[in-house]
Formats: C-alpha cells, sequence, structure tokens
C-alpha cells in the first residue's frame, strides 16, 4: 500500500505540535505559529478535521518572566505554564482567527480520563467540538499536575486525547526530521526512516532518551506513543514540524517522516475491513475478564464479559469494544441489539433464554467476526 493508500480514509487528524519547533530563543516562534496555522486552515478547508495538541506553554511563560536558564522547581513550571498557556492560546486564537476559524482550549490531566464520567464528559465535549468545527487545542493542565496524575509528556497525551476523539491519524511534529536510525546529533551516518511496518526491539533501540532542552518528550517518547496508537489501529507520522505545509504535504502522500503502519495488518482482511471499514455504531464497555479473553486467548465475547452499552445499535451492527479505563480493544458485529445486551450483560450464557425469551447466539459477538485492535502489549501471560 502506498502512502495515499494508507491515508486516503482518513479524515480526523489529531496533530501534536512540540516546544521545540513552537518556541525559539524569543519565546514563541510567532512566524512557524502562523505557518502552522495556515497548515490546519488549509487541511480544514479541504474538508478535514483537526484537533491540536500544544506543548509550549511552560517555554513561552519562562520567556515572558525573563528567567533565565532551566526552570529549577516544579513550583517555578507550573507558574510559568500558567503564564503561558495564555499568551499561547492569545497567539493561536488571532492566527486561527485571520482564517476565519475559533479556537477552543481543553487542558487535561491523567486522572480526567482515568475517571470514566469526567472521561465521557470530555470526550462528549471534543465531540460538540468537532462539530462546531471550531479548532480544539489541548494541553496537559501544567499548573495542577502532579506526578501522579500527569500524563508526563504531550506525545502520550496526543496518543489518549487520539483515542478519545477516534482519530484516523496522529501526525507528530517535532524538531527532527523523523526517527533515524541512530541519534543524528551523534553520528553522521544516521538515516531517516521513512517506514516502521512494526515497532521492534531494534527500532525502539534506535530512539535516545535525551530530549530537547525545550521539550519534555524525546523521541523514546514518541515511539512509545506510536506503539500505542498503530496498536488501536491508526496510522502514526513524525515529521518535521518547521517544513512550511507539512501537513498538506502530507495528506498528498508526500514522503515525509517517518510513517508507523497501524498494527492491524495482522488482522485478515474481513476483520481489517471490520476494524476500519465499518463505522462503529456504539460502544460495549467490558470488563477485565473478557478483555484478556479477547485479546490474549482468542475468545468471542460473552454476555458476562459484558459491564455497560452505550448507543442504540441492533443485531448486525459493527461496534466498538472498551476496557474500563475506555481504551479500544476490539470492533466487531453484535449478535444482539443494544436493548437484548443491557438486559443480558453480567450473565452466564445459560441465562439469556431465560431473560429474553429466546437465544440465537450464546456470544454477543462471536470471535469471527471480532477484531482485536490492540496487540498483547510485550507481556508474557502469568
Ligand atoms: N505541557 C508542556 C507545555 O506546554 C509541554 C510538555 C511536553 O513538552 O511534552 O509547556
Amino acid at each position: 500500500m502506498t502512502r495515499k493508500e494508507i491515508l486516503g480514509n482518513v479524515r480526523k487528524i489529531l496533530v501534536k505540535v512540540g516546544s521545540a519547533v513552537l518556541t525559539g530563543e524569543d519565546g514563541l516562534d510567532l512566524n512557524i505559529i502562523e505557518q502552522l496555522v495556515s497548515d490546519i486552515s488549509a487541511l480544514k478547508e479541504k474538508g478535514y478535521q483537526v484537533v491540536l495538541v500544544s506543548s509550549g506553554a511552560i517555554a513561552s511563560g519562562k520567556h515572558r518572566m525573563g528567567i533565565p536558564g532551566k526552570l529549577k522547581s516544579i513550583p517555578q513550571k507550573q507558574a510559568a505554564a500558567a503564564v503561558g498557556q495564555g499568551r499561547l492560546m492569545r497567539v493561536y486564537s488571532n492566527a486561527f482567527g485571520k482564517h476565519g476559524l475559533f479556537v477552543g482550549q481543553v487542558l487535561l490531566t491523567m486522572s480526567d480520563i482515568t475517571d470514566r464520567k469526567r472521561y465521557l464528559n470530555i470526550r462528549n465535549t471534543l465531540f460538540t467540538l468537532l462539530d462546531w468545527g471550531v479548532i480544539t487545542i489541548i494541553n496537559e493542565n501544567d499548573t495542577v499536575a502532579v506526578d501522579e496524575i500527569k500524563f508526563g509528556d504531550n506525545d502520550h497525551l496526543a496518543a489518549m486525547v487520539a483515542n478519545i476523539i477516534e482519530a484516523h491519524l496522529v501526525i507528530n511534529l517535532t524538531s527532527t526530521e523523523g526517527l533515524y536510525d541512530r541519534n543524528p546529533n551523534d553520528s553522521k551516518k544516521a538515516k531517516l526512516i521513512p517506514l516502521v511496518p512494526e515497532i521492534t526491539p531494534e527500532i525502539e533501540a534506535a530512539a535516545t532518551e535525551k530530549a530537547t532542552s525545550v521539550g519534555m518528550g524525546g523521541m523514546k517518547s514518541k515511539i512509545m506513543a506510536a506503539k500505542k496508537v498503530t496498536a488501536s489501529g491508526v496510522p502514526y507520522i513524525v515529521a518535521p514540524g518547521r517544513r512550511p505545509a507539512v501537513l498538506q504535504e502530507i495528506m498528498e502522500g508526500k514522503e515525509i517522516g517517518t510513517l508507523f503502519l497501524p498494527m492491524a495488518e495482522h488482522l485478515n482482511s474481513r476483520k481489517y475491513w471490520i476494524a476500519f471499514t465499518l463505522r462503529s455504531r456504539g460502544r460495549i464497555l467490558i470488563d477485565d475478564g473478557a478483555k484478556e479473553a479477547l485479546v490474549w486467548d482468542g475468545k468471542s465475547l460473552l454476555p458476562s464479559g459484558v459491564t455497560q452499552v452505550e448507543g442504540d445499535f441492533t443485531l448486525g451492527d459493527p461496534v466498538t469494544c472498551v476496557d474500563a479505563a475506555g481504551c479500544q480493544i476490539a470492533k466487531g458485529i453484535v449478535n444482539y441489539s443494544a436493548d437484548e445486551i443491557r438486559k443480558i450483560m453480567g450473565l452466564k450464557s445459560s441465562k439469556i433464554e431465560q431473560v429474553l425469551g429466546y437465544k440465537d447466539y450464546d456470544e454477543v459477538i462471536h470471535r469471527d467476526n471480532l477484531a482485536v485492535t490492540v496487540g498483547q502489549g510485550g507481556k508474557t501471560k502469568t
């Protein structure tokens, strides 16, 4: 498959941009921001939906306060973010305004998305903003985040948001050209890797831990994020953020940066179709036991593993299965309607007839109609 084919069905894009792209010696680089904003606006014009995860708050705040060198303490970083986040949004708001677009700000911590209610609220808000055609700009809520509730870096945050908004593609705009086979700062022989079909230990080894002086992530965290995103069946591109019209060129199919292919390459074509072509009509929340049975044991989804049903779907509809943390695990064709599953969830299959008055199937989704979209995470089963 060519890049053009892989990106052909993409409509909803999550763009992540790092501090090292957005800031220079003089704080926020307004020219780069204008350039990025024009690029995103052009994509919107072409009918794409774009959500932006933007760093740059701490770097901008630090510059505004005229603090030389590194920020020393966590309160200093959090205070710098408080100053910088407002500035960042004002710059984006002005820049998008020139293209007739409104912006919305969403600041998140990890605990916001691990809490089911808050997660659903965030999801509804983000989908509403998408419907309204607003450019949503997301950052970590740095002023309140402490270690336990932190995403840690915006690469991770972007991977989570991609899952929440059900993005079709993630583009991570960085200060390098993409992933190299070794650290380009240490070796002149370093070569850009244009395509990563699978994230192997060699690929992980190619990425260095070291972040730039302004960002938090570094290439290692981009690989970790790519692992999550590709495992949910979404392609991931690391690309040079300072290149003019980089987003438009990527969407035209140009070989820019590094493309990580979605893990679904391993699904057979019917399951690939279920996973990536069909539009999900609802969501089934499953418990940890069912998740293990689906991901590890190649089993079907039974009513006993279902904890909640969202949406109004009917027999034969494609539905997404999500785990307790809200992560998409699988997509499949259901044997029962949403209302029927609500009645039989949590029960043994032998009880189906008693509750519904009939039983056509033992399974809510049969294995043959189920595409698991996460990997086994390199864990060994105990
Ligand atoms: N949230 C931080 C900021 O806006 C950046 C985090 C990162 O660089 O990954 O400054």
